[in-house]
């Protein structure tokens, strides 16, 4: 079966056809971290977590790129009011999203590059559009030149005139036209800045993702994702960057957008004020109940977000859930005593465990219908509850393998879209040695940390034996800790990437 796609660029389903047969390369846009993420910023991330298991159980191979946008005005104004170093605000908040996507159980992207690390090949790529006057400069800022780029608008499906018309956009005498964004932004003293050809400064936002996105997966690439709210303006400059930079087009094949939350009919947004942090959920509900509640809506069509919302999934989830247990509890009973005579009814039973499976595979097929696999896995459970139900009133010799098969089959069905995926599952949530290794500094960072925390805390109890415990072990490991009178610093002896105060 084909795998269709709708297309963000084209306004329709498309087949599905990467530019490498077997593999597909793939860039969600990350967070800016400054601060916890709410149910909106989580479905993105659980609706693309599903797109590429989805993928992986069709046998692809998928490399995904996934950025952490960590110099930002956004950030630099949180330091401001906490006293903090925008440095300080964006590592934490890293984690702290990190900790989130770890409670939802998305997997881990194959790379999560830091705006901040890839500072060279964002000037390389804006010194370059500047030389083939797509941008100029003004006072030390770089604005890329949107009348240079005939196609500007192309994803939206919006003309620069009617941009024009329908944007407020506050008059900026230093720009050629309203609707020029900034590549380049000089920076103020005491912000964070790097040298550039056109003094210090910081990256704008979307020259960010262009350059990680071209750096690690090139152009042509398969799929970009992202909420509806980024394709304008933020994707739309993307394609005008990274198209004008190379001189080459497609940027990107599939251009994938999911819709919004919403509270009351109204977009769930920090501006607002009407957020819902993702943790504030999981204090009360199991990650499959988040999960649930944003795959029983289509990903391109809006949520509407609230108790009643969360308790229909809870409700969800308990009918799996108390399925699975009745069809193992009885299974841990009729251990041994099994039988592969069947009767007419097991037959055809057994025969409609693989209608079930095509007909949860075309539903994904379908651009993603999650909402209709999901009707499939809960005709299943139906199924197997009855089934379960004629077993115990009339046991039948084949039973227990029936309900082996059926209950690997809810199982298997459950794990391509992330259910019932525990960490010790073991033959899920596979993450491959490319994954680790890409996802192994920000946490072994983190781990170091909670190391560090842990040997403060014994030595304001005097635990002083502990404390030396801990510093020598992690001297045997490479970390040399510093007891200074801010805090204790920790760093690796010799390789040196690590760094972090604790206190
Ligand atoms: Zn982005």
């Amino acid at each position: 079966m084909t795998l269709k796609v709708h297309n963000t660029m084209t306004r329709r389903k498309e087949e599905f056809v990467p530019r490498e047969e077997g593999k597909v390369y793939m860039y969600v846009c990350g967070p800016t971290v400054y601060n916890y993420i709410h149910v909106g910023n989580g479905r993105a991330y659980l609706v693309f977590d599903v797109i590429r298991r989805y993928l992986r159980y069709k046998g692809y191979e998928v490399f995904c790129v996934q950025n952490f946008t960590d110099v930002d005005d956004k950030i630099i104004n949180k330091a401001k009011e906490e006293g903090k170093s925008p440095e300080e605000i964006a590592r934490f908040y890293e984690r702290a999203f990190l900790e989130d996507m770890a409670a939802l159980r998305v997997i881990p992207p194959s790379v999560t590059p830091r705006a901040t690390e890839t500072i060279p090949e964002i000037i390389e790529m804006i010194r370059t559009l500047v030389e083939k006057g797509h941008a100029y400069v003004v006072d030390g800022d770089v604005y890329f030149r949107v009348t240079s780029f005939p196609e500007y608008g192309k994803l939206s499906g919006r003309s620069l005139e009617e941009m024009r018309a329908g944007e407020r956009v506050e008059v900026d005498e230093r720009k050629e036209h309203p609707m020029d964004f900034a590549l380049w932004k000089a920076s103020k003293p005491g912000e964070p800045s790097w040298d550039s050809p056109w003094g210090p400064g910081r990256p704008g936002w979307h020259i960010e993702c262009s350059a990680m996105s071209l750096k690690y997966l090139g152009m042509g690439f398969d799929i970009h994702g992202g909420g509806q709210d980024l394709i304008f303006p933020h994707h739309e400059n993307e394609i005008a960057q990274s198209e004008a930079y190379t001189g080459q087009k497609p940027f990107v094949r599939y251009w994938i957008h999911n819709g919004f939350v919403n509270i009351r009919e109204e977009k769930m947004s920090k501006s607002l004020g009407n957020i819902v942090l993702v943790r504030e959920v999981l204090q009360r509900y199991p990650a499959d109940v988040m999960r649930l509640l944003v795959l029983q809506t289509h990903y391109r069509s809006p949520i509407d977000f609230g108790e009643e919302a969360l308790e229909e999934a809870s409700r969800a989830y308990e009918r799996l859930e108390n399925c699975l247990f009745a069809l193992g509890e009885y299974l841990e009973r009729h251990q041994g005593a099994v039988s592969p005579m069947r009767t007419q009814r097991e037959v055809s039973l057994s025969d409609s465990f693989f209608e079930f499976e095509r007909r949860f595979e075309e539903a994904m097929d379908d651009d993603f219908n999650t909402a209709r696999a999901l009707a499939v896995i809960f005709e299943l459970v139906k199924e197997m509850n009855t089934y379960l139900q004629e077993q115990e009133a009339f046991p039948t010799p084949a039973g227990p393998i029936l309900v082996e098969q059926g209950r690997d089959l809810i199982l298997r069905l459950c794990r391509v879209l992330g259910l019932f995926d525990t960490p010790s599952g073991g033959e899920t949530c596979e993450v491959d040695e490319e994954v680790k290794g890409a996802e192994a500094g920000p946490r072994i960072e983190a781990l170091v940390d909670l190391l560090v925390e842990v040997r403060s805390r014994a030595r304001a109890r005097k635990d002083y034996e502990m404390a030396d415990f801990i510093r020598e072990r992690l001297k045997d490991l490479g970390i040399r800790l510093d007891d200074l009178r801010e805090g204790t610093r920790w760093k690796f002896v010799g390789s040196g990437p690590g760094k972090g105060t604790s206190n």
